[in-house]
């Protein structure tokens, strides 16, 4: 930016003028603050520093802000001394400011904030005698210089904790409310003396100096090691969030005595939804008091008895809050002598229970419309709803209890520090329980790492709770028969010792905490889930259907709400012990006749199979897809055969060895007791049935080395076994049509779909096509009546994309195989890209998503548009659907929906996150 920009440019808004929408600018809790002002809150006055003035200064070599910046900062202060009637530097009535970072995206606990800012040797003095309060001016005073020492110059906590620790041991003083002022005012001296240590320069007096310093260190927060880890995890880009905002805050004191407090609250229960404020506060106490969790802090309902004024007017705020912002608000608030002020607000993070009860309840009270409540709700979080709870028939006693911070159970080995969780769970793959007496922002790894968190210290909106709670992680905070030794790495909890690596459970939902692993169970759908999803069904154009491949999967996917089976992997009903051997035979059979007699053993079954899917499913459609793996998938591998034979050669020579041993026998023994002997030998085992053992692995083994393939994902599967083995479709086909004669004899209706595999070319369908029908006739001509159904093919290799066309001339249906698509798109393996190369592909942005996972519009997706176009242009009402991975993930059904498809199929859980995924991709057509 040249100079002359630089002159006219406008780095500082006071909350006066600063516009409220502009987050981008003033950042997410700057931008609140403005509107808070502007609508007519109690925030103290102040002003922010905007976010393009922190990207200014970041890109700038020497390190130094846009040169009208402070100039602006101090036209700001005069603004502010003005509104407050105090003065900065001001040895009577000194003007003390917070100093908070806040960029356009909440990052919590992710940069830092400095308090008091404003005190030195001699405002000090003033304050004392301003508030008459020595203990409170020292107190102030310590806490500022700690809090500049570490975020401005910084200076390790330790450092400081050290002589804290030291004064209070020599007072004899266990808790820090015992301090009197004298202590206080010894530990401030002696941070001094740890600030001049630590940087060889005396702590700045200069408040204006403080102030630079801190702006400074807040802008350089933006690029440090925990705000870059955090935005990378959380796929935060430069267009949503860059560069953080200064908010600099005139400060008021929640710790003036008994008619002060400071609490955090949200507008509505995180954890549950509930409209009902909730939130903890602390008497006589500072807003980090709180945060930190080092005092445990007492439930908002309290505040009714200890100040009902207060209570009341918490109240209201709270109503014009979220009539204001029309969503659930996460706010702090401070009363200094017996005023309210709101020092912070932001949309509430919520779990998905209580982002689906809220987005329901408000739209009921007339707070949103219905789209606002569906496009409120991140469909990915509905997966989380659907985590695993503990089995209510658990009766195994909690070890300890604490607060039920953020809900969910979660079993792991317990680890006490964020780096052995990083060890132990990123890359050693172990399920890890985080447990510290309280987390602080730089254990966010430790948090990406841990199935759950653990916390002996600090409430329901500590740091623990409110960032396990926003990365849906189970969190069971303030558990204090905790007591916790991370230097040893072992937790006691009485008697009971818990050592690193031992099994704990831990449940978010009651705050119990387990020894041991205990059974959990998924969750139930709760009826404002099962409205808001009604919801999205009415609005979507897209219908979601699942994979399901037993009645059992069906009955759960129509309790998810699918309408209808969009695939059901025949191969899978195969896997049975009692089925196994009979497939087997199938296979190894030699002629046309031995292959027949083991598929008319499997033809009821698969009958049986399939009326079980239709009935489950009625009356919605039910796709039966034919075979599809490498046949040898169904048979021992080589290695095993060759193990096996070896032992029964063994065996074989030692059956023989005992006939030996029978007939020398008859040298030493009367020859009736040697024969009586030889018989009781023989007795165990018998040659001919080793010798059929052998013959049988041997046929066998042959048979898998014929089969052999050194790409069995490119070979003899799909149609191509399917034509080479036409009894096995045919029996499949006849399954189908059979038991859809016989639902429909029960009067049950149901629509039948057969789906073929791996086709890549037109003549392919043709030959299933030209069975089916023939199939058709025989079961039409039994039954005395028309049998329907639908006959379609999945689309997964690039040449079937080439030629759809064609294939729709064969085909009433097309569903995407994106899984094997994506695999011929890329020549990724999909069994093995993911473990190996894919992980550095994305961390070096060679590619931004695994495409196994997410879509790959650009490729994959490209194929797939063409394909339907030219699968419309031949059959216009031809129906299309995605049956892979990709079918439940909500960004890819965006994309489903672009490209022109019917429907999308998905396994049974990630059903509701479909359907509200369909909806959102509908509203944002
Ligand atoms: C696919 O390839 O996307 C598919 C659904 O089939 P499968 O995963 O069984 O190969
Ligand atoms: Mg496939």
């Amino acid at each position: 930016m040249s100079s002359n920009t630089d002159m006219n440019t406008k780095w500082a808004f006071s909350f006066t003028e600063g516009d409220g929408k502009n987050k981008k600018m003033l950042g997410g809790k700057g931008a609140n603050l403005c509107e808070m002002t502007q609508f007519g809150l109690n925030v103290p006055p102040g002003f922010v520093i905007s976010t393009e003035a922190c990207l200014e200064y970041l890109d700038s070599k020497d390190n130094e802000l846009p040169a009208t910046v402070m100039e602006q900062v101090r036209e700001q202060m005069i603004a502010v001394e003005k509104a407050t009637g105090k003065g900065f530097g001001d040895v009577k009535n000194p003007l003390l400011v917070s100093v908070r970072s806040g960029s356009a995206l909440s990052m919590p606990g992710m940069m830092d904030t400095i308090l008091n800012l404003g005190l030195n040797s001699e405002t000090l003095l003033g304050e004392i005698e301003q508030t008459g309060d020595a203990r409170f001016g020292y107190d102030a005073y310590r806490r500022f210089i700690q809090l500049f020492g570490k975020v401005a110059l910084d200076i390790d906590d330790e450092f400081f904790d050290k002589e804290f620790e030291a004064v209070k041991q020599d007072a004899h003083v266990r808790e820090d409310v015992g301090l009197s002022a004298d202590n206080l005012k010894e530990i401030s001296e002696r941070f001094l003396k740890v600030i001049e240590e630590q940087t060889g320069r005396p702590f700045p007096e200069d408040p204006y100096e403080q102030l630079e310093i801190s702006i400074k260190a807040v802008f350089n927060s933006w690029s440090g090691k925990r705000a870059v880890d955090y935005r990378r995890e959380f796929n935060i880009t430069p267009d949503m969030a860059n560069g953080t905002a200064v908010n600099i805050c005139t400060m008021v004191f929640g710790n003036r005595g008994d008619d002060s407090g400071t609490g955090v609250a949200f507008t509505r229960n995180p954890g549950t939804g509930y409209n009902k404020l909730f939130g903890e506060y602390l008497v006589n106490a500072q807003g980090e008091d709180v945060v930190a969790g080092i005092r445990t802090p007492k439930q908002i309902a309290e505040l009714a008895d200890e100040m009902p004024e207060m209570a009341r007017q918490l109240e209201q705020l709270r109503q014009n809050l979220e009539e204001h912002y029309c969503e659930v608000q996460d706010f702090e608030f401070t009363i200094e002598r017996g005023i309210l002020y709101c020092l912070q607000t932001r949309n509430g993070k919520m779990n998905a229970a209580a982002m689906v009860r809220t987005s329901v309840e408000m739209e009921e009270e007339g707070l949103i419309t219905r789209e606002e409540a569906l496009l409120r709700v991140d469909p990915a979080i509905l997966e989380q709803m659907l985590s695993p709870q503990l089995d209510p028939a658990n009766k195994t006693k909690p070890l300890a209890q604490g607060l039920p911070a953020s809900p969910g159970a979660a079993c792991g080995h317990a680890v006490f520090d964020a780096d052995r969780a990083e060890t132990l769970g990123r890359d050693g793959g172990q399920r890890v329980i985080l447990l510290r007496e309280e987390t602080k922002p730089e254990d966010i790894h430790g948090f990406f790492a841990a199935e759950g968190i653990l916390t002996s210290r600090g409430g329901k909106t500590s740091h623990a709770a409110v960032v396990a709670r926003s990365m849906g992680k189970p969190c069971v905070a303030g558990a204090e028969g905790v007591s916790v030794d991370s230097s040893k790495r072992e937790a006691y909890v009485g008697d009971a010792v818990i050592k690193e690596g031992d099994l704990i459970t831990i449940d978010g939902s009651s705050g119990n905490v387990y020894l041991g692993e205990i059974s959990t169970v998924e969750p139930e759908f709760t009826p404002e889930l099962e409205k808001l999803l009604e919801w999205a069904d009415e609005v979507a154009l897209l219908s979601v259907m699942a994979n399901a491949d037993t009645p059992d999967d069906a009955q759960r996917a129509v309790t998810y709400g699918a309408r209808g089976i969009g695939l059901c992997r025949t191969e899978r009903m195969f896997n049975s012990i009692e089925r196994l051997p009979i497939v087997i035979k199938m296979i190894v059979a030699e002629t046309s006749e031995e292959r027949q007699a083991a598929l008319d053993k499997l033809l009821p079954m698969q009958r049986e199979d399939f009326k079980g899917l239709f009935k489950a499913m009625s009356p919605y459609p039910v796709t039966i897809r034919l075979l599809d793996p490498p046949i040898h998938e169904f048979l021992p591998s080589e290695r095993q055969l060759m193990e096996d034979l070896e032992n029964l050669y063994h065996l074989r020579r030692s059956v023989s060895g005992m006939d030996i041993l029978a007939g020398t026998m008859a040298l030493l023994h009367s020859p009736e007791e040697a024969r009586r002997e030889a018989e009781e030998m023989r007795g165990y085992i018998e040659l001919h049935v080793v010798e059929e053992a052998i013959a049988k692995k041997e046929a066998m083994l042959q048979k898998v080395r014929v089969l052999y393939e050194t790409n069995p994902m490119l070979g003899h599967r799909g149609v191509r076994l399917g034509i080479t083995f036409p009894e096995i479709y045919a029996m499949q086909i006849r399954a189908v049509l059979e038991a859809t004669a016989e639902c429909a004899k029960e009067g049950i209706e149901i629509h039948p779909q057969v789906m073929v595999p791996q086709v890549c070319t037109a003549e392919e369908l043709k030959h299933v096509k030209r069975s089916a029908d023939s199939i058709r006739k025989d079961v039409e001509a039994a039954v005395g009546k028309e049998v329907d159904f639908h006959f379609g093919t999945m689309i997964e290799v690039v040449r079937a994309c080439m030629r759809a066309d064609s294939l729709a001339e064969e085909a009433d249906f097309f569903s995407f195989g994106t899984n094997d698509l994506t695999q011929a798109t890329f020549s990724f393996s999909r069994e093995d890209a993911e473990n190996k190369f894919l992980p550095m592909y994305n961390e070096n942005d060679i590619l931004q998503d695994n495409p196994f996972e997410v879509l790959d519009v650009k490729g994959v997706g490209k194929l797939m548009e063409l394909a339907v176009k030219w699968g419309r242009e031949v059959r216009p009402d031809l129906k299309v659907g995605i049956c892979g991975e990709h079918g439940g993930h909500p960004a890819s059904i965006k994309f489903c929906q672009e490209a022109g498809l019917n429907y999308v199929s998905c396994s049974a859980p990630r059903v509701p996150v479909a359907r509200l995924a369909a909806a959102h991709a509908a509203m944002m057509k």
